[in-house]
């Protein structure tokens, strides 16, 4: 099982116990424990084995043997027995926001909700209103909260998509008959939620590339399987598709697949007004005679365009820019920022990231941990922050040849200051400054506390701009036009925060905000050393939003970097 799986579990029964009307202090105690072994640089395995649970704090002879058994078979009775009380349906309010345990208990026990349309159908019949813990105000909430869920029902974040996706391609590379395999739909332009994934092959032997797919780790069901095309359910409930093309229809499939819809319509039409025809078969002149193109770019030039890279095919100005711009790529990154480490929330320590941005080839690596006020995440105190200061020298050393910068991710603060005093703020390499609390504000209050954080002259980069997060929160409201007006006039950075549930600011924005002449950054927000390769994820949105090298603060070299923020 791995830390988060055993994490999960007693998060889970900690909210059964809080449903079952358990003493808090016991429901508590499995969250604090689920808490710190997410945040553990142990092996918990290890600790099972040499029967060293006990040195996690709040671990107690009870909790002990609750993990040892769980840990050794995989699951736990005690979790098990819990969770029959209730419908399986019941677990889906949690994901509504403001309903906790406590709420969903009462709407269970006194209005018998135990589905999310039981659930609305109690709020339009305004149920809610005068029940024990909720009210009008709570009532809406829980409204808009359903909208939300309704509109995001059936999608997945793009690094579950690509983590299924890629585990399916290499599954199939093993069939020898498999000549070409791609990843191809909305996984392929790395849009930030994906619906289902989109597999395409080319092969000899279409029977048993389709044989070895529904046979796939993972499968649960078989939706249907044909020659050119199957399609499978994944345990997590994410659907694939697997088509399988000749040689020859490969490079016009992979096109007509990865789409999108308003991109093909208009590829189409210039074949048209060539007098040809574009499908997924091929590019055909008069009576269907075939134009052979051995590739995408091929059937781009066909129709007198630049390759235009998968991200940037959304029909958003692709066709109409001058140039295509030669997007930012994995090799144009010199340095991380945005990590955090053992001396915040983080699992790993400034030495453990440091070696893990040096194996991936950075140049240098910036540490941003959280500042005082993140009491809950363990945030710096001002003598941490000397002490981190003093490691991180001690490191820097002997870490050969990577450089490591002494950041703070401070808190924006209700009133948009930032969370220590200029004595402080003047020793950081940089600042990035980010809202983590108090994040219900109309888009007047967001927009005031924002600009005032921008304008401070110790902000160098502005963190996770709206706080959304994907598939469960909407972010706060913002003047986005106001916003980079600021960061252009104050020389501000604004993140591309590449942690998956993030993703933030949204790629729509990126193009604006870099012809302002702004900079952008991509961020892993990493709080463990693997946290570091959440990078992709946001050089997939940097690309999707037309970035270039130029445009991204990670392109310049530390030396560069820290010029440029002198300079304000
Ligand atoms: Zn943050
Ligand atoms: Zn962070």
């Amino acid at each position: 099982m791995t830390r988060k799986e055993i994490a999960a579990v007693l998060e889970e029964i900690a909210l059964l116990l809080e449903l079952s009307g358990e003493n808090p202090f016991k429901s508590r105690s499995y969250t604090n424990v689920a808490r710190q072994i997410l945040q553990s640089s142990e092996d918990i395995a290890a600790l099972v084995r040499e029967k060293r649970l006990r040195e996690l704090k709040g671990v107690g002879e009870a909790l002990e043997q609750k993990i040892t058994e769980l840990v050794s078979t995989g699951k736990l009775p005690y979790h098990e027995e819990l969770r029959a009380r209730f419908p399986e349906t019941l677990f889906a309010l949690f994901d509504i926001p403001g309903l906790g345990a406590k709420r969903i208990k009462t709407l269970y026990e006194d209005l018998g909700i135990a589905t999310l349309g039981e659930l609305e159908y109690a709020c339009n019949e305004n149920r809610l209103i005068t029940l024990k813990g909720f009210g009008p105000k709570m009532q809406q909430k829980v409204l808009d909260g359903l909208a939300f869920a309704k509109r995001h029902q059936g999608q997945y974040l793009v690094s579950a998509g690509l983590e299924a996706a890629n585990a399916l391609r290499d599954w199939l590379c093993d069939e020898k008959s498999v000549s070409q395999i791609e990843i191809a739909g909305s996984l392929r332009r790395r849009k930030e939620t994906v619906k289902d994934v989109d597999l395409l092959a080319a092969g000899s032997d279409p029977d048993r590339i389709m044989a070895r797919f529904v046979e796939a780790p993972g499968v649960e069901t078989v939706t249907s399987r044909g020659d050119t095309k199957s399609s499978v359910v994944l345990a997590s409930g994410l659907a694939v598709d697997l088509r399988v093309v000749s040689g020859t229809q490969f490079p016009y499939a992979l096109a007509h697949f990865t789409g999108s819809k308003d991109h093909n319509v208009v590829m189409r039409q210039r074949a048209k007004d060539r007098k040809m025809k574009l499908n997924e078969y091929g590019l055909f002149q008069g009576d269907d005679r075939l134009l052979r193109c051995e590739d995408e770019e091929a059937i781009f030039a066909a129709l007198d365009l630049p390759y235009i890279p998968p991200e940037l095919r959304e029909d958003r100005g692709e066709f109409d820019a001058e140039s295509v711009p030669e997007l930012v790529q994995r090799e144009d990154l010199l340095g991380v920022m945005h990590c955090h480490s053992t001396y915040s929330d983080g699992r790993s320590s400034l030495e453990e990231m440091t070696a893990g941005a040096k194996a991936r080839g950075y140049r240098y690596i910036g540490f941003a941990d959280h500042s005082q006020s993140a009491a809950y995440a363990g945030g710096l105190r001002p003598a941490d922050v000397e002490r981190q200061h003093d490691e991180i020298d001690k490191v820097m050393e002997k870490a050969g040849g990577i450089r490591l910068l002494k950041g703070i991710e401070s808190d924006i603060l209700g009133d948009g200051s930032l969370d220590y005093d200029e004595k402080i703020l003047k020793q950081f390499d940089f600042v990035i400054a980010s809202v983590h609390s108090k994040l219900t504000m109309t888009e007047k209050e967001a927009t005031q506390r924002l600009l005032a954080a921008i304008r401070n002259p110790y902000t160098s980069i502005l963190g996770h701009p709206t706080g959304r997060l994907l598939l469960s929160r909407e972010g706060y409201p913002l003047d986005l036009d106001a916003i980079f007006d600021a960061c252009a006039e104050h020389r501000v950075a604004i993140e591309i925060n590449a942690n998956p549930h993030r993703l933030d600011l949204d790629w729509r924005h990126l193009r604006t905000a870099s012809e302002r002449g702004i900079k952008l950054c991509i961020g892993p927000d990493a709080h463990s050393v693997e946290g570091l390769d959440d990078v992709d994820y946001g050089l997939g949105i940097a690309r999707k939003g037309w970035l270039k090298k130029d445009d991204l603060l990670n392109c310049m070299d530390a030396e560069e970097l820290l010029a440029w923020r002198r300079t304000k």
